[in-house]
C-alpha cells in the first residue's frame, strides 16, 4: 500500500493519448479568430486511459468512506447513504431537469419538494419550511438573519445579543458574529446541561435568541428544555434549534412542541444523503408560523385556483434568498425518498436504533474509557481518551491507531469542554458485529497503550502518509502541483523514514 506512486502529471509525455477519435470527414469549420486562444497550452498532461483510471482508481481506494469502512464520526451522523436513493435522483425527470424552465414545466419537482416540506414539518413539529440552505451552517445563518428582520419588524432592533452555550458546534458563535450579534455564552452544569442559573443571568432586553442543539454536543438530552424556552421567550427573544443530532429523537420528540422557534436539519446527516466529499449538502430549515413570513424564498405551495397544481413563491417579508433556485435538489430528492421509504414508524425505528447502538458502545468502553457525564447517551456518546495506566497516551495517539485497525476514528477533542473527548456515533445503520469488531479494538488499543505505547505514538502505521501535520495542512495548503516541492516533501518523508 505505502509504494512509491508517482502523481499523475509525472507519467506524461508528448503525443500519449487516452481516446480514438476517428478521421475528421466533413469539411471543418473554423472558430472565429476571438474565441481562439493565444497562447499554447501548457501543463496538461498527457496519458493513456488506463494510466488515468488507475490514478483515480488508487485515489479512491486511498479515501476512507462509508462504503468501506465504519464511521463513528460523532456529531456527523456517518450513517449509510442507500443506493436506491441514488437511482432515484438519477431519474432523468430529476437529474436533467433545468432551472430555469420555469413552475409549469417543473411539476413532478414541485410535487416533489411541497411533499418534503410537509414532511418535515410534521417531523418537527413546525409550521413551515425552507429547503433552500445548502447546509447545517447556512440553515444557521438562514435562521439568524430570520430572528432579526422578526425582531425589526416588531420595532425591537436593540437586541443585539445571541446566547450560546459553551457545548455548541463552533458554526452556532460563528453563525451569530457574521450575522453581527455579539455571541454570550452560556455555562453548561455538571450533568450536561445548560446552567438555568448562568441563563437567567445572561438574559436581557438585549437578548435576540438563544441557539441550542439538543440532544446536545455531549450526546445527552437537554433536560431542562421546556424551561429554557420558557425563559427565553418571557425575555422577548426567540429559541433556535441546531438539528444536527436530530437523528436520536425522529417520531420521539417534535422540536417544535418543546418550545424551539427555528431549526435547520441536516439532510445530509439525519437524512442520510451523501457526506462530505459524496455530495453537496442541504441545511433545510423548519420554523413557526410567527416566523414563517420571513422565511428565504422561492419556497413551494399548491395553487390556490388549482390544488393539483405546485408554484413557487416567495413570502412576503422573505429575508432573501439563500442559494441559487430551491437549493440543492438532488438531495432534496434522496432525503424524501428516505422517509417515504422508511415511514413513521420506520423513522422512530431509525432513533431507537441509533440510541440503542450508541449506550452499548458506552455500555462496554465506559470501564476503560471515562465517561465524560455519568449518564444514559442519546445517539452518540462522548468518552475521555485517559486510559488508566497509560499517562503519555492522548486522544489523537487513540484515534490515530484506529486507522490501523480499519476505523475510521472518532470525533477527537470536540465538545471543547471536554478534555480530550473521543466522540462516538454508531449510526442505526450498523451491526452488533461492526460494533463489536469496533468494541474490541478500542479495547486493545487500551491494552496495548499501557504495554507498548509507542505503537500508538507513532500510528498510523499503515497508511499511504504517516501522521499529518495537520494545523500546517490547514494553514499552508498545498492546492497546486509543483513537481520541486513536491521532490523536496518526498525527499523530507523518506529522510525521516530512514
Ligand atoms: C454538523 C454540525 C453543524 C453544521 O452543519 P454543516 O451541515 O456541516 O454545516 C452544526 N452543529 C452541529 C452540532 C453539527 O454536528
Amino acid at each position: 500500500m505505502s509504494t512509491y506512486e508517482p502523481p499523475i502529471f509525472e507519467y506524461s509525455a508528448p503525443g500519449k493519448i487516452g481516446v480514438n477519435l476517428p478521421a475528421l470527414d466533413v469539411p471543418p469549420t473554423g472558430l472565429p479568430a476571438e474565441l481562439l486562444r493565444s497562447d499554447a497550452l501548457s501543463a496538461l498532461p498527457e496519458l493513456t486511459e488506463p494510466e488515468v483510471i488507475r490514478h483515480f482508481t488508487r485515489l479512491s481506494q486511498r479515501n476512507m468512506c462509508i462504503d468501506t469502512t465504519f464511521y463513528p464520526l460523532g456529531s456527523c451522523t456517518m450513517k449509510w447513504n442507500p443506493k436506491l436513493h441514488e437511482e432515484v435522483a438519477r431519474l432523468p425527470g430529476f437529474a436533467n431537469a433545468h432551472p430555469l424552465q420555469g413552475d409549469a414545466l417543473s411539476q413532478g419537482a414541485l410535487a416533489l419538494m411541497e411533499d418534503l416540506q410537509g414532511l418535515l414539518a410534521e417531523i418537527s413539529g413546525f409550521d413551515a419550511v425552507s429547503l433552500q440552505p445548502a447546509a447545517g451552517a447556512q440553515g444557521e445563518l438562514t435562521g439568524i438573519l430570520v430572528f432579526r428582520a422578526y425582531h425589526q419588524d416588531r420595532g425591537e432592533s436593540q437586541r443585539n445579543e445571541i446566547l450560546v452555550p459553551d457545548s455548541a458546534h463552533g458554526t452556532n458563535p460563528a453563525t451569530a458574529a457574521i450575522a453581527g450579534y455579539t455571541v454570550v455564552e452560556v455555562t453548561s452544569d455538571a450533568d450536561g446541561n445548560v446552567d438555568l442559573d448562568d441563563l437567567r443571568a445572561k438574559l436581557s432586553p438585549r437578548t435576540a435568541g438563544l441557539m441550542l442543539t439538543n440532544p446536545n454536543t455531549i450526546g445527552l438530552f437537554e433536560q431542562h428544555v421546556r424551561e429554557i424556552a420558557r425563559l427565553v421567550h418571557d425575555a422577548g427573544g426567540l429559541v433556535y434549534g441546531d438539528g444536527a443530532n436530530f437523528n436520536a429523537i425522529l417520531g420521539i420528540v417534535k422540536p417544535g412542541d418543546v418550545g424551539f422557534d427555528f431549526m435547520h436539519y441536516n439532510l445530509h446527516k439525519t437524512f442520510t444523503t451523501p457526506h462530505g466529499g459524496g455530495g453537496p449538502g442541504s441545511g433545510a430549515v423548519g420554523c413557526t408560523a410567527a416566523l414563517a413570513p420571513f422565511l428565504p424564498g422561492p419556497r413551494v405551495r399548491r395553487c390556490a385556483d388549482d390544488p393539483a397544481r405546485f408554484e413557487s413563491f416567495v413570502p412576503e417579508k422573505s429575508i432573501g434568498r439563500m442559494k441559487t433556485f430551491h437549493g440543492n435538489f438532488g438531495m432534496l430528492v434522496r432525503a424524501w425518498t428516505y422517509i417515504r421509504t422508511l415511514g413513521a414508524a420506520g423513522l422512530r425505528d431509525v432513533s431507537e436504533t441509533a440510541v440503542l447502538n450508541a449506550n452499548y458502545v458506552q455500555a462496554r468502553l465506559r470501564h476503560v474509557y471515562p465517561l465524560a457525564v455519568d449518564r444514559l447517551c442519546m445517539h452518540e456518546t462522548v468518552l475521555r481518551g485517559q486510559i488508566a495506566g497509560a499517562p503519555g497516551i492522548r486522544t489523537l495517539d487513540i484515534a490515530k491507531r484506529l486507522i490501523d485497525h480499519g476505523f475510521h476514528p472518532p470525533t477527537v477533542y470536540f465538545p471543547l469542554i471536554v478534555a480530550e473527548a473521543l466522540m462516538i456515533e454508531p449510526t442505526e445503520t450498523e451491526s452488533k458485529r461492526t460494533l463489536d469488531a469496533f468494541i474490541e479494538a478500542m479495547l486493545a488499543i487500551a491494552e496495548e497503550a499501557r504495554h507498548d505505547p509507542l505503537a500508538l505514538h507513532e500510528a498510523p502505521h499503515d497508511t499511504p502518509v504517516r501522521r499529518l501535520d495537520e494545523v500546517r495542512a490547514a494553514r499552508q495548503p498545498v492546492l497546486r502541483y509543483d513537481a520541486a516541492a513536491f521532490a523536496r516533501l518526498r525527499e523530507a518523508a523518506l529522510a525521516e523514514v530512514r
